[in-house]
Protein backbone atom coordinates (compact mmCIF):
# COMPACT_ATOMS: atom_id res chain seq x y z
CA UNK A 1 0.00 0.00 0.00
CA UNK A 2 2.72 2.21 0.94
CA UNK A 3 5.14 3.65 -1.85
CA UNK A 4 8.67 2.79 -1.13
CA UNK A 5 10.19 6.23 -3.85
CA UNK A 6 13.97 4.60 -3.11
CA UNK A 7 15.17 5.66 -5.81
CA UNK A 8 13.26 9.38 -5.36
CA UNK A 9 14.53 9.55 -1.84
CA UNK A 10 18.49 9.15 -2.97
CA UNK A 11 18.02 11.51 -5.54
CA UNK A 12 16.01 13.95 -3.31
CA UNK A 13 19.05 13.59 -0.38
CA UNK A 14 21.51 14.40 -3.24
CA UNK A 15 19.70 17.67 -4.71
CA UNK A 16 18.66 19.18 -1.25
CA UNK A 17 20.12 17.50 1.50
CA UNK A 18 17.68 14.81 3.93
CA UNK A 19 18.47 16.18 7.42
CA UNK A 20 18.31 15.83 11.01
CA UNK A 21 15.68 14.90 13.63
CA UNK A 22 13.35 16.43 16.33
CA UNK A 23 13.45 17.17 19.67
CA UNK A 24 10.91 16.80 22.54
CA UNK A 25 11.41 16.88 26.31
CA UNK A 26 11.61 15.26 29.02
CA UNK A 27 14.64 12.27 29.14
CA UNK A 28 17.43 11.66 30.93
CA UNK A 29 19.53 10.56 27.79
CA UNK A 30 19.93 13.86 26.64
CA UNK A 31 22.76 15.29 25.04
CA UNK A 32 24.81 12.28 24.16
CA UNK A 33 23.56 12.18 20.34
CA UNK A 34 23.91 15.69 19.75
CA UNK A 35 27.41 15.63 17.72
CA UNK A 36 25.94 14.08 14.88
CA UNK A 37 23.36 16.36 14.59
CA UNK A 38 25.04 19.56 15.63
CA UNK A 39 27.51 18.54 12.30
CA UNK A 40 23.89 18.84 10.22
CA UNK A 41 22.69 21.44 12.33
CA UNK A 42 26.04 23.76 11.03
CA UNK A 43 24.31 23.78 7.44
CA UNK A 44 22.51 27.20 6.54
CA UNK A 45 18.86 26.60 5.24
CA UNK A 46 17.68 24.14 3.12
CA UNK A 47 21.31 22.70 1.88
CA UNK A 48 20.97 20.33 5.16
CA UNK A 49 22.84 16.82 4.88
CA UNK A 50 20.81 13.90 5.91
CA UNK A 51 22.26 12.21 9.08
CA UNK A 52 20.41 8.82 8.80
CA UNK A 53 20.40 9.49 12.89
CA UNK A 54 17.15 9.00 14.56
CA UNK A 55 15.20 11.79 16.09
CA UNK A 56 15.80 11.35 20.11
CA UNK A 57 12.64 10.21 21.95
CA UNK A 58 11.39 12.40 24.92
CA UNK A 59 8.65 12.88 26.97
CA UNK A 60 5.47 14.57 25.88
CA UNK A 61 5.17 17.12 28.66
CA UNK A 62 2.02 18.60 30.71
CA UNK A 63 0.45 20.22 27.29
CA UNK A 64 -0.58 16.92 24.75
CA UNK A 65 -4.39 16.89 23.53
CA UNK A 66 -5.03 13.58 21.81
CA UNK A 67 -7.40 13.53 18.70
CA UNK A 68 -6.15 17.06 16.98
CA UNK A 69 -7.90 18.18 14.19
CA UNK A 70 -6.47 16.93 10.52
CA UNK A 71 -4.95 19.92 9.09
CA UNK A 72 -1.80 22.03 7.98
CA UNK A 73 -2.86 25.39 9.11
CA UNK A 74 -2.86 24.65 13.08
CA UNK A 75 -3.37 29.17 13.68
CA UNK A 76 -6.84 29.98 14.01
CA UNK A 77 -8.67 33.38 13.92
CA UNK A 78 -6.77 35.66 16.52
CA UNK A 79 -3.72 33.35 17.03
CA UNK A 80 -1.21 35.64 18.59
CA UNK A 81 2.84 35.30 17.19
CA UNK A 82 4.64 35.94 13.88
CA UNK A 83 3.77 33.59 11.47
CA UNK A 84 5.91 30.55 10.89
CA UNK A 85 6.26 27.81 8.04
CA UNK A 86 7.72 24.96 8.64
CA UNK A 87 8.57 22.66 5.89
CA UNK A 88 10.52 19.22 6.10
CA UNK A 89 10.59 15.44 5.11
CA UNK A 90 9.91 12.65 7.36
CA UNK A 91 12.74 9.99 6.37
CA UNK A 92 13.96 6.49 7.20
CA UNK A 93 17.54 6.27 8.28
CA UNK A 94 18.42 5.54 4.60
CA UNK A 95 17.80 8.91 3.84
CA UNK A 96 14.78 7.70 1.95
CA UNK A 97 11.18 9.75 2.45
CA UNK A 98 8.11 8.07 4.00
CA UNK A 99 4.80 8.58 2.39
CA UNK A 100 2.08 8.46 4.51
CA UNK A 101 3.54 9.25 7.73
CA UNK A 102 1.46 10.86 10.81
CA UNK A 103 2.75 13.78 12.46
CA UNK A 104 0.91 15.48 15.18
CA UNK A 105 2.17 18.77 16.08
CA UNK A 106 1.45 21.20 19.20
CA UNK A 107 3.09 24.09 20.79
CA UNK A 108 2.59 27.21 22.52
CA UNK A 109 1.59 30.87 21.15
CA UNK A 110 3.41 33.75 20.51
CA UNK A 111 3.08 35.10 24.38
CA UNK A 112 4.06 31.74 25.55
CA UNK A 113 0.38 29.98 26.33
CA UNK A 114 -0.88 26.73 24.93
CA UNK A 115 -4.60 26.29 24.28
CA UNK A 116 -5.85 23.51 26.32
CA UNK A 117 -9.46 23.89 26.08
CA UNK A 118 -9.66 24.08 22.20
CA UNK A 119 -7.18 22.72 19.35
CA UNK A 120 -5.34 25.97 18.38
CA UNK A 121 -2.13 25.72 17.86
CA UNK A 122 -2.85 21.63 17.47
CA UNK A 123 -3.06 19.48 14.55
CA UNK A 124 -1.84 16.42 13.13
CA UNK A 125 -1.14 15.41 9.07
CA UNK A 126 0.14 13.19 6.84
CA UNK A 127 3.15 13.17 4.81
CA UNK A 128 2.58 12.83 0.70
CA UNK A 129 4.34 10.45 -1.39
CA UNK A 130 7.38 12.26 -1.10
CA UNK A 131 7.52 12.25 2.35
CA UNK A 132 7.27 16.40 2.64
CA UNK A 133 5.16 18.04 5.48
CA UNK A 134 4.19 21.80 5.76
CA UNK A 135 3.36 23.21 8.94
CA UNK A 136 1.39 26.48 8.87
CA UNK A 137 1.90 28.28 12.27
CA UNK A 138 3.05 30.94 14.83
CA UNK A 139 6.68 30.89 16.13
CA UNK A 140 6.29 29.72 19.71
CA UNK A 141 7.79 32.34 22.57
CA UNK A 142 9.32 30.80 25.39
CA UNK A 143 7.51 30.40 28.34
CA UNK A 144 8.87 29.82 32.70
CA UNK A 145 11.62 27.31 32.40
CA UNK A 146 11.25 26.27 28.59
CA UNK A 147 12.80 27.88 25.17
CA UNK A 148 10.52 28.67 22.41
CA UNK A 149 10.14 25.10 21.21
CA UNK A 150 7.30 22.34 18.77
CA UNK A 151 6.29 19.70 20.21
CA UNK A 152 5.51 16.35 18.03
CA UNK A 153 4.53 13.03 17.67
CA UNK A 154 5.29 11.20 14.58
CA UNK A 155 4.92 8.10 13.13
CA UNK A 156 6.25 6.09 10.38
CA UNK A 157 3.84 3.89 9.75
CA UNK A 158 0.46 2.36 11.20
CA UNK A 159 2.08 -0.30 13.37
CA UNK A 160 5.13 1.85 13.99
CA UNK A 161 6.19 2.87 17.58
CA UNK A 162 4.48 6.40 18.23
CA UNK A 163 8.67 9.13 18.78
CA UNK A 164 7.47 11.98 20.70
CA UNK A 165 9.60 14.58 19.85
CA UNK A 166 10.50 18.80 19.92
CA UNK A 167 12.13 21.60 17.69
CA UNK A 168 14.25 24.21 19.15
CA UNK A 169 15.28 27.57 17.31
CA UNK A 170 18.33 28.67 16.84
CA UNK A 171 20.03 31.01 18.97
CA UNK A 172 17.55 31.33 21.89
CA UNK A 173 18.59 32.79 25.20
CA UNK A 174 17.00 29.72 27.08
CA UNK A 175 18.63 27.13 24.92
CA UNK A 176 21.88 26.71 27.11
CA UNK A 177 20.49 26.52 30.77
CA UNK A 178 16.99 24.35 29.73
CA UNK A 179 17.83 20.48 30.62
CA UNK A 180 15.74 19.13 28.12
CA UNK A 181 17.35 21.35 24.82
CA UNK A 182 18.88 18.96 22.09
CA UNK A 183 20.68 21.26 19.80
CA UNK A 184 20.16 18.30 16.75
CA UNK A 185 16.58 19.18 16.38
CA UNK A 186 17.14 23.05 16.39
CA UNK A 187 15.33 23.83 13.11
CA UNK A 188 17.02 25.32 10.17
CA UNK A 189 15.88 29.14 9.04
CA UNK A 190 15.59 30.03 5.59
CA UNK A 191 14.36 33.09 5.43
CA UNK A 192 13.58 35.89 9.10
CA UNK A 193 10.86 38.34 7.10
CA UNK A 194 7.23 38.81 8.18
CA UNK A 195 6.75 34.85 7.76
CA UNK A 196 9.52 32.78 8.80
CA UNK A 197 10.36 30.28 6.88
CA UNK A 198 12.23 26.99 8.61
CA UNK A 199 13.00 23.66 7.55
CA UNK A 200 13.64 20.47 9.27
CA UNK A 201 13.79 17.09 8.40
CA UNK A 202 12.31 14.26 10.96
CA UNK A 203 13.92 10.60 10.83
CA UNK A 204 12.59 7.60 11.53
CA UNK A 205 12.90 3.73 11.84
CA UNK A 206 11.13 2.34 9.20
CA UNK A 207 10.14 -0.94 11.80
FE1 LIG B 1 6.07 22.82 25.76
Amino acid sequence: MRSNPRHAIILACFLTACSTTPVSQTDTEGASSSVDHAQVSSASDTSVTCSGVAIPSQSEGPYYTTNTPERTNITEEGTVGTPLILTGRVLDEECNPIAGAWIDFWQADGNGEYDNVGFELRGHQFTDDEGRYRLETVVPSEYPGRPPHIHLKVQAHESSPIITSQLYFPDRAGNATDSLFRPETIVHIVNEGDTVQATYDLIVSRE
